[in-house]
């Protein structure tokens, strides 16, 4: 099956419902019984399915782990309760003391000090590697290396690494490679054909798709999913049933809303480009783009975020936010609803000296492209940009 008959079907449709109901129903329980002793032996031995207590699993979990594993072409997928969850959980079942990891510098902010700050408080040593010099990738491996992470497209600058240099390095040394495929969704690339063992997402983004709720993936070979799972039943982040429900509904529409978002998106950071007062547009869909050639090749479709800079000072860029009318200032993406972030100010408020090493200059904007009228969009752009005059 296609990705889009995938969507709506795939974990739900081969279920057999007690009431035979289209939709899946939302199995509201933490606690599941046994008949009787012998039942409780039975499911001991493997010769009884089922669940023993919600924080393994529910229901309505499974179904959205089981769409999201057959969109992905992955054997298996774990659910998490939030993006953060399902990184820091994969990293901590795979990685051990003494053990080197590997990161992409360009990576969400508390990603990087998950990486910086906690892992070396386990005794886990961490290098970063410049996104600029990924074709390098072999120079910052050491005997000990056994992970290597990037988000894909990376966070703030959009960056594309090229998955069949990364894992053709990885796989002959037994690295486990995790990609973080959050801005591109499986709609948009689905790693894991690449070879890359587990697939990361935030949920919380584009896969629930409307601001409201948090969810995190990974997906992949079921021997690391076995393990990370060991992990998630021992630290505890799991969804719990509702949010699966809401999640395995948007999911439906993913295919639909992430072709709105691409389109949307493409629309819009061409038509920044050309833009006198815009200095220069990160969107890997844009011939200017650094990884231009690599996104075309490898991705189906680049996503509705944007990050673009203005030529303009740090009060100027925040007076062209403030008299945009359809973004909110909010710091997440893949919603209905439009969102701006001046990055400098919203994320890196009391951390600027960070923001400064990283690039993430005062007129740094990144716009998450909703599902609105583009025409309405770029008139709100247009009336905007008279501010700077
Ligand atoms: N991965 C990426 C690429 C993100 O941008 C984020 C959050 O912004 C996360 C993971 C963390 O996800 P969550 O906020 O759901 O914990």
């Amino acid at each position: 099956m296609r990705t889009e008959t995938k969507a709506v079907h795939a974990g739900e449709r081969e279920e057999n419902r007690q009431h035979r109901s289209v939709v899946t129903p939302i199995d509201q329980t933490a606690a599941y019984y046994f008949e009787d002793t012998p039942q409780v032996k039975d499911f001991y031995e493997g010769k009884l399915a089922g669940i023993k207590y919600g924080r393994y699993g529910c229901p309505t979990q499974h179904a959205v782990e089981r769409k999201l594993a057959d969109m992905e072409n992955t054997e298996r997928a774990l659910l998490f309760s939030s993006g953060m969850s399902a990184v820091t959980t994969a990293i901590m079942a795979l990685a051990r003391a003494g053990q080197h990891v590997l990161y992409t510098n360009d990576c969400y902010r508390n990603i990087r000090r998950f990486f910086d700050e906690i892992l070396p408080n386990f005794g886990i040593e961490t290098t970063e590697v410049p996104i600029d010099d990924m074709k390098n990738i072999e120079k910052y491996l050491k005997e000990n290396t056994v992970l290597f992470f990037s988000e894909l497209p990376t966070n703030p600058f959009l960056r594309v690494i090229d998955l069949e240099h990364v894992i053709t390095t990885t796989t002959k040394r037994g690295i486990v490679s995790l990609i973080d495929s959050t801005f591109a969704t499986p709609v948009n690339i689905r790693p894991a054909e690449y070879g890359v063992d587990l697939v990361l997402h935030s949920a919380t983004k584009y896969l629930g798709g409307h601001h409201d709720l948090f969810a995190g993936v990974v997906a992949g070979r079921s021997k690391f999913i076995e393990k990370v799972q060991q992990y998630r039943d021992i630290f505890g982040g799991i969804v719990d049933p509702h949010t699966s429900y809401l999640l395995l509904r948007s999911m439906q529409t993913l295919p639909l809303r992430m072709k709105a978002h691409n389109n949307n998106g493409l629309e819009i950071a061409n038509w920044l480009e050309k833009h006198p007062k815009v200095a220069r547009v990160w969107y890997p869909g844009c011939k200017s783009h650094p990884d231009n050639d690599l996104a075309e090749k490898q991705m189906s479709g680049f996503g509705g975020v944007i990050t673009f800079s203005l030529k303009a000072s740090e009060e100027e860029t925040s007076r062209f936010v403030d008299a945009l009318r359809i973004p909110y200032i909010a710091t997440n993406f893949g919603g209905p609803q439009s969102l701006i972030e001046q990055h400098a100010i919203l994320t890196f408020y009391k951390d600027r000296v960070r923001a400064e090493k990283r690039g993430i200059t005062g007129n740094l904007l990144r716009y998450s492209v909703g599902l609105e009228n583009v025409a309405d969009v770029l008139e709100d752009f247009e009336n905007a940009f008279r501010v700077l005059g």
